[in-house]
């Protein structure tokens, strides 16, 4: 069967290419930059069964070739950078009109299943989350909050997932949508990507302070899967909130100082204030698919090996 993965060159995408090739799957990738692409030529299955194609978000049409004849599209691409200087064309427009853009080649197509890459971003950000113990897939973001408190990512993913199940509604298109948390495992691709990059600033000391805030945290390998899960199994349906654990910034800090002694973590509390009280994010749905989590521990420890062979790290 042939599938398309948009952004194939990204953190998450090269794994989903990965799995997808030793599944028999053709795929066709899409990327913006070849250079940055060429690791995926080395995949096992990669000579016989991947094609490169090359795409950006913004151009009209872009996905039409890439999209045409392919049972299954996996959209990945979407800009994940927190330091903007100009939101709007840095973050929004591409991951919303991208998104719209690559859907459109798909209603064109007849595209028969569509799996999104959203991001828990687009489910826990808002005033409704105060009051709940527990944040499961029927929590939407609210835009509005986003903008206040200036979550530009956030907005981006919240705008990309909410225009994109309007348009799969007005066009009859399957979708599913991933809602992962932060993101971690071995690299792949050559350049570093953000959700990791997080991870090696406290192993590194380069991070001084942290966040008053609980954040989740899961490996790309159940985050591939789980793309693969939602795409198979007829049964998947709506979002799925992608998740191992979810920890405030203070106990992930004290869990790598306790598990990596030899590395300067120095990160401490960036204010004085009671560590704010932390929710649950629910990962039963994904469970209910099949998806088993690696314990964060492994994917720690699978991480900073590879930052060491990469010498990030000591
Ligand atoms: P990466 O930065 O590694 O990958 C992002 C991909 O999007 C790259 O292929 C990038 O291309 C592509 N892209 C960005 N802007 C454009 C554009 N204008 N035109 C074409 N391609 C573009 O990040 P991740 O793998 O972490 O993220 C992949 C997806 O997962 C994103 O949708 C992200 O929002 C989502 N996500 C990530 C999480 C994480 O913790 N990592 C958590 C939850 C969701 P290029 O390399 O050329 O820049």
């Amino acid at each position: 069967q042939v599938v398309c993965v948009t952004g194939a060159n990204g953190f998450i995408a090269s794994w989903l290419v990965k799995s997808l090739l030793e599944r028999g799957y053709t795929v066709r990738g899409t990327v913006r930059n070849p250079e940055k692409s060429k690791h995926l030529l080395n995949l096992p299955g990669a000579n016989e069964r991947l094609e490169l194609i090359e795409a950006d978000l913004l151009a009209p049409e872009a996905f039409d070739s890439a999209v045409h004849g392919c049972h299954g599209v996996f959209h990945t691409a979407s800009p994940f950078h927190f330091n903007i200087t100009d939101p709007d064309s840095q973050l929004i427009e591409p991951a919303v009109k991208g998104t719209l853009n690559v859907l459109e080649s798909c209603a064109k197509a007849g595209t028969k299943k569509i799996v999104l890459t959203s991001s828990v971003a687009a489910v826990a950000y808002s005033p409704k989350r105060a009051g709940a113990s527990v944040v499961d897939e029927t929590f939407f973001s609210d835009p509005e909050f986003c903008q206040k408190e200036q979550r530009w990512y956030v907005l981006s993913k919240t705008l990309a997932e909410s225009a994109a199940w309007e348009f799969v509604k007005e066009h009859n298109l399957n979708m599913v949508a991933i809602n992962p948390t932060m993101v971690i495992g071995p690299l792949l691709q050559s350049s570093m990507n953000t959700s990791n990059e997080l991870l090696l600033g406290f192993l590194n000391g380069t991070a001084k302070s942290f966040p008053n805030q609980a954040v989740g945290w899961v490996s790309v390998k159940d985050v591939a899967m789980a793309h693969i899960l939602a795409y198979e199994k007829p049964e998947a349906e709506g979002r799925y909130i992608i998740n191992e654990r979810l920890i405030h910034y203070g106990e992930m800090v004290s869990l790598l100082m306790n598990r990596y002694p030899q590395y300067p973590i120095v990160a401490k509390d960036a204010d004085d204030s009671t560590r704010l009280p932390s929710y649950n994010l629910s990962n039963e749905k994904i469970k209910k698919l099949g998806l088993t989590f690696q314990p964060l521990e492994e994917a720690l420890d699978e991480t900073v090996a590879c930052f060491k062979e990469l010498k990030l790290l000591d």
